[in-house]
């Protein structure tokens, strides 16, 4: 276990950026809650989505007053193995977990409840399927939340039956988007929350586009053919194989197009994602056009920044996706994103409004090809996009949130 060291933020660093009644409604809710000990429990410090939000929301549960932390599991390559495949069957990909995995799964989870048990909180917040059996061995994991960040709509039933018994030993549950609620749940113990990202940070504040530009041309891009980028780790359910697909459909259009494919393997619990980049490699053969990335050294926050601010379009043609953080980021940036009609996706874009989305290669690359010839219509889109974020989807609304639960979980520990 490891405690990620961080400082903490000042609610009033948001102000100018978000309503001020959505500031004035965190201060009020933060008053009661002064001093109380949040502790958040997630798979990895680096890479992934998840990563990204503990990252702000911790220094600004701090800034408000919460004595919030950030610990993170170190555990080996075979139990992230069995993870990221309990992950993709919490997915809908069909299958099951042998017993082998099962035992691999819970025995370190048990090892986990171990090393929990010597640490202090008034809430527990745990995130995501890696450590949610950690409350089954634990002397008293109470008050506490297991938050899911994955799209669970079209999980089977046998692995539902696997994480019942977990899922409803926590006080409450809580998800991105109702489709996502396993149906045994207890309705009154279920939330909805929407991610958010962090306009304050290095990979969301404003950078100049011909600055990005230059960035990207050191980087292999060249400065003035036009680009389309997808950000994502490599994983068969953002689809990569349909990306470079699509690419090659819309060049048959726009002959200099190029495509630029961003996944930097740092997060730890993704083991999967060095088989799939490979398989990227060989779909993408020896096209120059094609720019693959995964080396953290080479792409960092700003680079992140660069491609999803410079890029003439950006796709996320997920297949699958809980939420989609690179899709905020890129709308934040006043970019429409072209995306795949799925989970969180779907609801943050407004089709034909603040982005597209689309169900197959020949429609994204057809809305590539749009986005490319009117420039005008792509402005109007990545306009509305940037409003949608900053009335959604900015890190005090998602504070907001997490506040008003741990108040009905401290009213709860008060009456019992
Ligand atoms: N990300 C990154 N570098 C990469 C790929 C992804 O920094 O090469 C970040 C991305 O900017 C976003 C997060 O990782 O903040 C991915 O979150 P998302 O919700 O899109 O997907 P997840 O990886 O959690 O499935």
């Amino acid at each position: 276990m490891e405690s990620i060291a961080l400082a903490s933020t000042s609610l009033d660093a948001y102000r100018g950026l978000v309503r001020d009644e959505l500031i004035a409604d965190v201060e009020r809710l933060a008053r009661p809650l002064r001093g109380l000990r949040v502790v958040h429990l997630n798979a990895t410090p680096t890479g992934g989505g998840v990563a990204e939000i503990l990252r702000s929301l911790v220094p600004l549960m701090r800034g408000i007053g919460l004595r919030a932390d950030w610990l993170v599991l170190s555990r080996d390559l075979a139990f992230f193995a069995v993870t990221k495949r309990l992950h993709n069957l919490l997915q809908g990909k069909p299958g099951e977990l042998s017993s082998g995995e099962q035992e691999v799964f819970l025995r370190h989870n048990e090892l986990m409840a171990a090393e929990l048990a010597r640490v202090v909180a008034d809430v527990w917040v745990i995130h995501d399927p890696q450590p949610l059996p950690v409350i089954a061995t634990h002397p008293n994991l109470h008050p506490s939340i297991w938050r899911c960040h994955i799209d669970t709509s079209t999980c089977s039933a046998a692995i539902r039956d696997f994480v019942l018994p977990f899922v409803t030993q926590y006080d409450r549950v809580v998800f991105t988007l109702p489709e996502y609620v396993f149906p045994e749940l207890d309705r009154e113990k279920t939330l909805f929350i929407s991610p958010a990202i962090d306009p304050l940070v290095a990979k969301n504040i404003p950078v100049d586009r011909e600055v990005a530009r230059r960035l990207l041309h050191k980087l292999g891009i060249h400065p003035r053919r036009p680009l389309v980028t997808q950000v994502s780790r490599f994983d068969p359910w953002k689809d990569p194989m349909g990306v470079i697909d699509a690419y090659r459909r819309a060049r048959q259009r726009v002959s200099d197009l190029q495509l630029a494919m961003v996944g930097v393997m740092a997060a730890q619990d993704d083991p999967e994602a060095v088989t799939v980049f490979d398989e990227v490699r060989r779909h993408a053969g020896s096209d120059a056009d094609i720019h693959l990335y995964t080396q953290a050294l080479q792409v960092g926050d700003i680079e992140v920044n660069a491609f999803q601010s410079a890029s003439e379009v950006v796709v996320q043609k997920s297949i699958r996706e809980g939420f989609g953080l690179t899709v905020t980021e890129t709308m934040w940036k006043g970019l429409p994103v072209v995306g795949g009609r799925a989970g969180g996706v779907a609801v943050q874009i407004r089709d034909g409004e603040t982005g597209f989305l689309v169900d197959s290669v020949e429609e994204c690359a057809d809305r590539i090809v749009l986005l490319l010839q009117d420039r005008d219509l792509a402005e109007r889109l990545g306009r509305a996009a940037r409003e949608h974020v900053r009335h959604h989807y900015l890190m005090p609304a998602l504070l907001r949130d997490y506040l008003s639960t741990f108040q009905v979980l401290v009213g709860m520990r008060r009456a019992a």
